[in-house]
């Protein structure tokens, strides 16, 4: 028997854990790092030659919604063609467990617009084969998967599950024994292996007439906040107070109204990490960050972990007409994904309609204005000359008011021209302050979610590729520790995010040089006939999960050696 399974051997060993690099070998047997230093030809049944190639921990990635794309894709892609090897999925609050029967459709219809996956999709791929919580899980255990899951309990299934819908969906303030059964309930979910809670709470406690901070697309399918948007911030506390029992798990909140003295009181009470969503790279948001940092910083000293989750990617969104719902409300209204297409192409063409239209602030994501939205691909003829300018641009040449102009576009090409639009404004000041910042977390891919415009699951290579290599913000050994070290920390991943004798070997073996990411692309390959976007990775020579390589040479070997990760471990 060899000593090794596999050597990797003559690398650039970045660890993950700030030290030097230094060239070296990883020798891997059953699943574990069991030496790092020199090993002598001969001793591992399969050798890898990493002569030239940076050796480094997979990548953590802790906001992710593959929720249901665990159960048709094993290798959770994006995420997975990026050097990604562990994701926390279950985040902002969102969850189909537990659920009891009759509320199925009613579960996988919220998540059509807060999550924008499509409901052809979820239909054909849950299996549906649990009601509780843990039985998910025993479900989700039995799934092949090429990368390690960790899940959080999201609040809004407990919610309805515990008050009912109605009343859930009303903000109705729990009462003791509600709130008492959320606390077991989430007990139970610990005990079968959750890592904690997630919650995106954006509107106001009991009032679902309020509109909510994350506005249209962060509401329920028919536009209403979700339960988790108007629920109490009392059940934060009793949420927070049975981590802080337990003394285990972790908390992701996206609740930017609440005050920071709710967000110190749910890191008292819990004693855990609590990740505060979102802060993108954003030029508009230095001040803002800077202030936030401050607080951070103010927060550590009292000893509490309040991390910043980073949008420290700039992939474009990419979309068509056929589906996009960020343009804000009256654009919603006559051109969004819930009109059939004949009728949005009928609107887009009435006079009285396009006037509204031009009235409408028009923003891409809040910041983007469509004046700079890029058309990628069209099918007519006449705006071919146009691919890669921008609407303003284009309005410019043909003397057209934007709005006609990409209405007009839209219109010839029967609804099929491909457009694309920044996320944010992120810019270098913005992505520089928040890499700089240690209590930030690089992210945030929404992986599994947005399908049909964000493939976001690149930004780890998009990191390295992007603010390592080509305009360096920082170093290699900085950018590993932020990527795999730091988050498996806060999540209370068991040894896992770095390389060293005894940890898991989650590895990956990369071309420096090539790291690239693929502008996303339309892929008609979701169940139920649906299609989305996808970015695969470049130069990822070899990615092990468990000590197994999953991909070569940027190909899937579908080996699923990837594992749920109960309590981390
Ligand atoms: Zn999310």
């Amino acid at each position: 028997m060899s000593r090794f399974d596999i050597a990797i051997r003559n690398g650039i060993i970045v660890d993950g854990q700030r030290n030097p690099r230094y060239r070296g070998d990883v020798g891997v047997k059953e699943g574990v790092i069991t030496h790092m230093g020199r090993i002598a030809p001969g001793e591992a049944d399969r050798e890898i030659d990493a002569t030239g190639l940076v050796v480094a921990p997979g990548f953590i990635d802790l906001h992710t919604h593959y929720d249901a794309q665990v159960f048709w894709d094993p290798y959770l892609t994006t995420s997975g063609w990026n050097g990604v090897t562990s994701v926390v999925v279950g985040n902002c609050g969102f969850g189909f467990a537990p659920c009891k029967p009759e509320l199925r459709d009613r579960a996988m219809e919220s998540m059509t617009k807060v999550e924008a996956i499509p409901l052809a999709t979820l239909e054909a791929t849950l299996p549906w084969d649990w009601e509780t919580y843990p039985e998910m899980l025993d479900s989700i255990d039995r799934q092949p998967k090429a990368v390690n899951l960790l899940p959080y309990i999201g609040v809004n299934p407990l919610l309805i599950w515990v008050m009912g819908l109605e009343d859930a969906k009303a903000g109705r303030k729990p009462s003791d024994e509600e709130h008492a059964e959320m606390a077991r309930l989430l007990g139970e979910a610990m005990d079968a292996g959750a890592c904690g809670w997630s919650a995106q709470t954006l509107g106001t406690a009991g009032d679902p007439s309020q509109p909510t901070l994350g506005g249209a697309a962060q509401s329920d399918f028919d536009g209403t906040p979700m339960p988790s948007d108007v629920m109490w911030p009392e059940t934060h506390e009793v949420l927070a107070k049975v981590l802080g029992e337990r003394g285990d798990g972790f908390i992701e909140l996206s609740a930017a109204g609440l005050p920071r003295e709710h967000w110190e009181k749910i890191a008292e009470l819990s004693g855990a990490p609590v990740i505060y969503q979102a802060m993108p790279a954003s030029g508009v948001m230095l001040e803002m960050h800077a202030d936030m940092m401050q607080w951070f910083d103010a927060c550590r000293e009292k000893g509490l972990r309040i991390y910043g989750q980073g949008i420290t990617q700039n992939p474009p969104l990419v979309f068509t007409f056929d589906y996009w719902d960020l343009w804000g409300a009256v654009w919603d209204e006559f051109t969004g994904p819930n009109l059939d297409k004949a009728t949005r192409l009928a609107n887009m063409q009435d006079p009285a309609i396009r006037e509204k239209l031009r009235a409408e602030p028009l923003k891409v994501m809040f910041i983007a204005g469509i004046n700079e939205v890029k058309i990628v691909e069209t099918f007519s003829p006449e705006y071919e000359k146009f691919v890669g300018q921008s609407i303003q641009e284009i309005a410019d040449a043909l003397g057209r008011d934007p709005v006609d102009t990409v209405l007009d576009i839209v219109v010839a090409d029967d609804q099929r021209t491909i457009f694309s639009a920044s996320q944010f404004d992120i810019n270098m000041e913005g992505l520089k302050q928040l890499i700089d910042y240690p209590y930030v977390i690089p992210g945030l891919s929404d992986g599994g979610a947005h399908l049909k415009y964000l493939a976001a699951g690149s930004y780890a290579t998009e990191y390295i590729s992007q603010y390592v290599r080509d305009h360096p913000l920082t170093n290699l050994e900085e950018a590993h520790w932020r990527l795999s070290a730091l988050p498996a920390f806060c999540a209370g991943f068991q040894n896992r995010g770095v390389l060293r004798e005894g940890a898991a070997a989650d590895i990956i073996v990369y071309d420096y040089e090539k790291l690239d990411y693929e502008f996303p692309t339309f892929r008609h390959d979701l169940p139920g006939d649906e299609y989305r976007i996808a970015s695969a990775g470049t130069g990822y020579r070899y990615v092990l999960v468990n000590g197994q390589i999953t991909i070569e040479d940027d190909k899937q070997t579908e080996t699923y050696s990837g594992k749920l990760l109960r309590h981390g471990a």
